[in-house]
């Protein structure tokens, strides 16, 4: 067993760190405060050809794996810059087309994703089934030409109006006309500004430069060429983005936690009240060598899951620890930090409570801690499902 990176994963891990030279979390929290997408950042991104990491080099990407993805991520985060919509875009959507599409598909929309010209949203959330994919109501009913007509809702949509393409995921036949309940699942790959499509955005309480969306389709015309993969089977496809996602979520909350003790090991370093920096105080300095413990723990597991992911092992087990831990760990260590800093952390010269929401969203979507745990505690230890 290897723990080392290779030079070139370095090199990846490492990006985030030479990009913020340039595009600093200042950078992104001005973006952040007018809701405005970073375009020039991910222009840069995709320029060295980090949007298209996991996508193969004959369509523009880089050809690499999970594990670069996940290292790309990492690193990007650890400077205070989550850009959720390449989890979205570049991981649950582009790889998925370079995995499952057709080749008209694969050259139609992945060069122009890779170099950032084109970007997907990824849509599965419906506002009364939420949790709970099986009872998805949206539907893609097949007409008599052998096309769909797409009608229902979907909710918190990240980055919806401003990408080019949604990856939509839609029921062909509703849960009550199908034998398994994992049936009649279709992916469509959509264009947003189709006929019939209208969406209002979603005000959250988190700074993200990417906005969230209600969309609507109302009898949006879709046919084959459309769909991802085969009708009615979009299940398969959806449990092989389940892990990635967790995976990232996993490498994101990693990264924003180190980036808030970096700063809190730095200002409690320097700042004296009493005899002495701040610092030297155990009641500060024992949550935050807590946290740090539970980050990098929390971080190899993430790396394992995605070696895993790369190696086509069964990884739902792993990447769900990575997720629930990265996300408790975060958590804690943007509290430990905010701690560190007084009155001051609550600033927004600071910026440190300004990292809370985001380190908590991850304890609730993509997929919420409970559900997580019920993954493990049925997939793992073999207990009776709860629900
Ligand atoms: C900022 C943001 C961005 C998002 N981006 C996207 C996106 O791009 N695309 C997309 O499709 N969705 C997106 N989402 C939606 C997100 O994935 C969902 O909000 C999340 O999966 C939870 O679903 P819900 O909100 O319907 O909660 P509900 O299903 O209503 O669940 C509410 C709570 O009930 C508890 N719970 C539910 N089921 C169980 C259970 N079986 N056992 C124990 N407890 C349970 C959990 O604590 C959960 O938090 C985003 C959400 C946010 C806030």
């Amino acid at each position: 067993m290897d723990f080392l990176l290779s030079d070139e994963q370095k090199m990846i891990y490492d990006y985030g760190e030479s990009l913020a030279k340039t595009y600093d979390r200042a950078y992104w929290m001005e973006h952040a405060e007018r809701r405005a997408f970073p375009v020039d950042m991910y222009k840069q991104i995709a320029a060295d050809g980090f949007v298209g990491t996991m996508v193969p080099e004959q369509y523009g990407g880089s050809g690499l794996g999970m594990v670069e993805m996940a290292l790309f991520k990492e690193g990007l985060s650890n400077q205070g810059v989550p850009l959720l919509s390449l989890v979205v875009g570049a991981c649950m959507s582009m790889s998925v087309i370079g995995k499952y599409g057709s080749e008209e598909q694969k050259q139609n929309y992945l060069p122009a994703a890779c170099s950032g010209d084109i970007r997907f949203c990824f849509a599965i959330t419906e506002p009364d089934a939420g949790t709970n994919t099986i009872k998805a109501s949206t539907i893609a009913k097949p007409t008599a030409d052998g096309r769909f007509k797409l009608t229902g809702r979907k909710t918190y949509i990240t980055d919806a109006l401003e990408s080019d393409y949604a990856l939509v995921v839609t029921r062909t036949k509703p849960h009550t006309e199908v034998a398994r309940k994992t049936d009649g699942f279709t992916l469509f790959i959509v264009d947003t500004k189709s006929k019939g499509i209208e969406m209002h955005p979603i005000p959250v309480s988190i700074p993200l430069p990417e906005l969230q969306y209600q969309v609507f389709f109302d009898d949006v015309d879709l046919g084959p060429e459309n769909v991802l993969g085969e009708v009615d089977k979009g299940f398969d496809i959806l449990f092989d983005c389940l892990n990635p996602e967790r995976i990232l979520v996993g490498s994101i909350s990693c990264g924003i936690g180190r980036f808030a003790m970096d700063k809190a090991v730095a200002y409690a370093s320097e700042r004296t009240v009493f005899k002495g920096p701040i610092g030297a105080y155990q009641a500060l300095q024992h949550p935050l060598a807590k946290a740090k413990t539970e980050i990098e723990l929390a971080s190899l597991m993430t790396r394992k899951a995605a070696w895993m992911y790369d190696q086509k092992m069964e990884c739902g087990g792993e990447a769900s620890m990575a997720k629930y831990a990265a996300a408790e760990a975060s958590i804690h260590a943007v509290d430990a930090s905010l701690q560190c800093f007084g009155g001051n952390g609550y600033t927004k010269e600071y910026g440190i409570f300004d990292l809370y929401p985001l380190a908590r969203l991850f304890k609730t979507a993509p997929l919420n801690s409970e559900m997580v745990l019920n993954y493990i505690g049925e997939k793992v230890l073999g207990l009776p499902r709860s629900y």
